[in-house]
């Protein structure tokens, strides 16, 4: 990523007078800002933007309409920022952004003389429905992970885990937009071609390899013209933010169908994401160098600069949690999947991206890019059951004495991610939580 640079809304010792923000392990605090789209619950009310504030959503269609006396600069952002999706948001650019964040930290702070009138905008997240941020046009899925490429790899070729473009070129698959979920999102158990063990002939049957993948997406900003690029130099100022998001995969589905063009029906099921859309400008502080394993080549020119080894990683920590319906039912708390970082990306966003473009494909603002399943080094910190099961061979344990290979019907996963760096304040993501329904028959 580029830009966004450090200024007052990331000091760590500003508090806001909304106090669940003040919380040191919050989520939301006045620093993260992050932008979503909702309603009160049960109602008929119409969706509008909002940002997180601690416990609290600012009701920016609220705020829009109190008449308060703002700097110009952040009417068009405020506006726009305040319909029923933030696409035109998106599309207004890094200055946009910038002023609206700079206008909510002033009114949201502690101290600020607006308080009372602001307070007035103010939704319990406990009262709010939530829905999917943009209207994406079109979903890609990187792979990313060079850990994940090699342990899946190794699953489906023992001979030949990695294959040999992977060093090179950022690979990707264009996915499906109309199956994304918010969190809380519910699917069947998908029905499949798959090749039974042992069989010769596939058939259609409900999988039984459902899988997550435990990723962060994009969401894509002004974007470019068809035929043009984004330069990797440019990238930044077409990121606007990033979200927690599962890609639901069936394995069975996949191994049989993934051949020659890779998958399709074995994952555009369902992919949940997170809410609440972290803003790049919110994630500077946690900026970190761009390190490769010793021996990975180079990347070629359009995708490498100083700015992006120097600076290009993200300190992002994820993990996956699973809470069965029996563990539900005896009212256990979720255990702990997976716990990786998203800084041992083998690309970064800002590759993703001058990637992307460089054929001239024209991305839109809303669109939503995928990093693909983000394992770490450490086989504890594999991003799915595929990895952490070695294909389904060894179980894993859960309390009160279930196993688990791949996921069963009732079973929640909820992703969650955040940042921390010593000096810094705290952000999280929230997270993305996902039930399996069993097969419709
Ligand atoms: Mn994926």
């Amino acid at each position: 990523m580029s830009t966004p640079a450090l200024d007052a809304t990331h000091d760590p010792a500003v508090r806001s007078w909304v106090s669940s923000a003040n919380e040191p392990q919050a989520d939301f605090p006045i620093q993260n800002l992050p932008f979503g789209v909702f309603r009160r619950q049960g109602s008929g009310e119409a969706w509008r933007g909002g940002v997180a504030i601690g416990d609290n959503i600012l009701d920016l269609q609220a705020l829009h309409g109190a008449g308060m006396a703002l700097p110009h600069t952040v009417t068009a952002p405020l506006g726009a920022a305040a319909q029923s999706s933030l696409n035109e948001f998106m599309a207004l650019g890094e200055p946009c952004w910038h002023a609206l964040r700079l206008a909510l930290f002033a009114l949201l702070r502690e101290g600020a003389a607006e308080r009372e009138a602001v307070a007035r905008c103010l939704v319990p997240q406990a009262q709010a429905q939530m829905n999917v941020p943009a209207r994406i046009g079109d979903f890609t899925d990187f792979y990313a992970s060079i850990h994940h490429a090699t342990a899946v790899g190794r699953l489906f070729r023992p001979d030949n885990p990695l294959l040999p473009n992977y060093t090179w070129v950022p690979i990707g698959y264009h996915g499906r937009s109309s199956s994304i979920g918010v969190s809380g999102q519910q699917f069947h158990r998908p029905l499949g071609q798959r090749l039974p063990p042992g069989q010769t002939t596939p058939a259609l049957l409900p999988s039984a390899r459902v899988d997550y993948e435990l990723e962060l997406g994009v969401f894509v900003g002004p974007g470019n013209e068809p035929g043009q690029r984004i330069p990797l130099d440019e990238t930044g100022a077409h990121i606007f933010g990033l979200c927690v998001l599962n890609d639901w995969s069936a394995r069975d589905i996949q191994a049989w169908e993934y051949q020659p063009l890779g998958p399709f029906l074995a994952k555009n099921f369902a992919t949940t994401i997170s809410p609440w859309i972290i803003t790049a400008e919110a994630l500077a502080p946690f900026r970190v160098p761009h390190e490769r394993m010793p021996g990975a080549p180079a990347p070629l020119d359009y995708l490498d600069n100083e700015r992006n080894r120097g600076a290009g990683a993200l300190d992002v920590q994820i993990e996956a949690w699973i809470s069965t319906a029996a563990m539900r039912a005896r009212g256990d708390a979720p255990q702990r999947l997976s716990h990786s970082s998203f800084r041992h990306s083998y690309w970064t966003v800002a590759q993703m991206l001058a990637h992307h473009s460089v054929n001239g494909c024209n991305l839109q603002p809303g669109d939503l890019l995928g990093t693909g399943t983000q394992s770490g080094p450490a086989p504890e910190e594999a991003g799915s059951l595929l990895e952490l099961t070695r294909g389904g061979k060894q179980p894993l344990a859960l309390p009160g004495g279930e196993q688990r290979t791949f996921l069963e019907d009732g079973d929640e996963i909820e992703l969650r991610a955040w940042c921390e760096a010593p000096g810094r304040r705290r952000i999280g993501f929230g997270s993305a939580t996902g039930r399996l329904l069993p097969a419709r028959t």
